[in-house]
């Protein structure tokens, strides 16, 4: 009687050892990959991936190069992704602008096609998006912003004026969702040890390393081609990086080839 109650227990041990054991393995393999190839072992599994309508299919088709771009198995990845990432997180309104639903899905779309090489793209360093129709005044820095990141507060704000202006003009290298995202994942990738984590601070180093080295910088502030912002410091560098990369990929290779390789590993990402 006593060694039949103790069969269930026993079962479940194993089977926790075994759960135990898999992670054990993925994350070897992981770092193994990380080390070898410069990104994580597997990118996009969904058990039970989401869709979004033929409406919504068109418009982003319509207005991201970037979605128009991926074949159709890449789309239900990237859909599957910008309904949960809606669903994740809440869209508040400021000085009565009325969210639509397609504000959200470009904010999204943004957020998606900057993490799509990364496996864990829902984080929690943040949980909600304040939008403001324009500029708005900040208390804290008594200054006017377009949009900025606070992790005290776990929000990601945006003026939705500038932001859709970043969208529409494309070849700028001025997009304000894309710049305050990767302030998003660049300090979540200081806080985590996951796979994609772990990728992006070991090309950040690198890219760090390279940029730190004297010649190096006076030839990225001479080339004229990243604004001056960009050297204010580590964490707007990045920024702006990103921002160049996305929107002039070309002019971005030619001018910074190992910077852009950097980038590219960076986001487990290649146009
Ligand atoms: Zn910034």
């Amino acid at each position: 009687m006593e060694v039949l109650v103790l069969i269930p227990v026993i079962i479940i041990l194993i089977l926790a050892v075994v759960y135990l054991l898999f992670l054990f393995c993925l994350s070897l393999l992981d770092d193994i990959s990380i080390a070898l190839l410069n990104k994580p072992l597997y990118v996009h599994f969904y058990i039970n991936p989401k869709k979004i309508s033929p409406n919504q299919q068109s418009i982003l088709n319509q207005r991201f190069a970037f979605y128009s771009k991926l074949n159709q198995k890449q789309k239900n990845y990237f859909n599957h992704r910008l309904v949960k990432f809606i669903n994740k997180y809440k869209f508040i309104s400021r000085e009565n602008l009325h969210i639509t639903e397609e504000m959200k899905m470009q904010i999204a779309a943004t957020y998606v096609m900057l993490t799509f090489g990364m496996r864990r793209y829902l984080i929690s360093i943040f949980d909600k998006i304040i939008i403001y129709p324009d500029e708005y005044y900040s208390k804290f820095s008594e200054q006017n912003h377009k949009g900025e990141f606070n992790p005290a507060m776990k929000a990601v704000v945006f003026s939705w004026k500038h932001f859709y202006e970043g969208q529409q003009i494309t070849n700028d290298n001025l997009n304000l969702g894309i710049h305050e995202f990767t302030h998003v994942i660049h300090h979540n990738s200081l806080r985590n040890q996951d796979a994609s984590s772990l990728n992006f601070k070991k090309q950040y180093e690198k890219l760090l390393q390279e940029i730190t080295h004297l010649p190096n910088r006076q030839r990225l502030i001479d080339s004229n081609y990243f604004r001056i912002y960009a050297f204010t410091n580590q964490f707007e560098f990045i920024s702006v990086i990103i921002e160049h990369y996305f929107e002039t990929p070309n002019e971005f290779q030619a001018e910074f080839p190992e910077l852009f390789q950097n980038v590219s590993r960076m986001l487990n990402h290649k146009f």
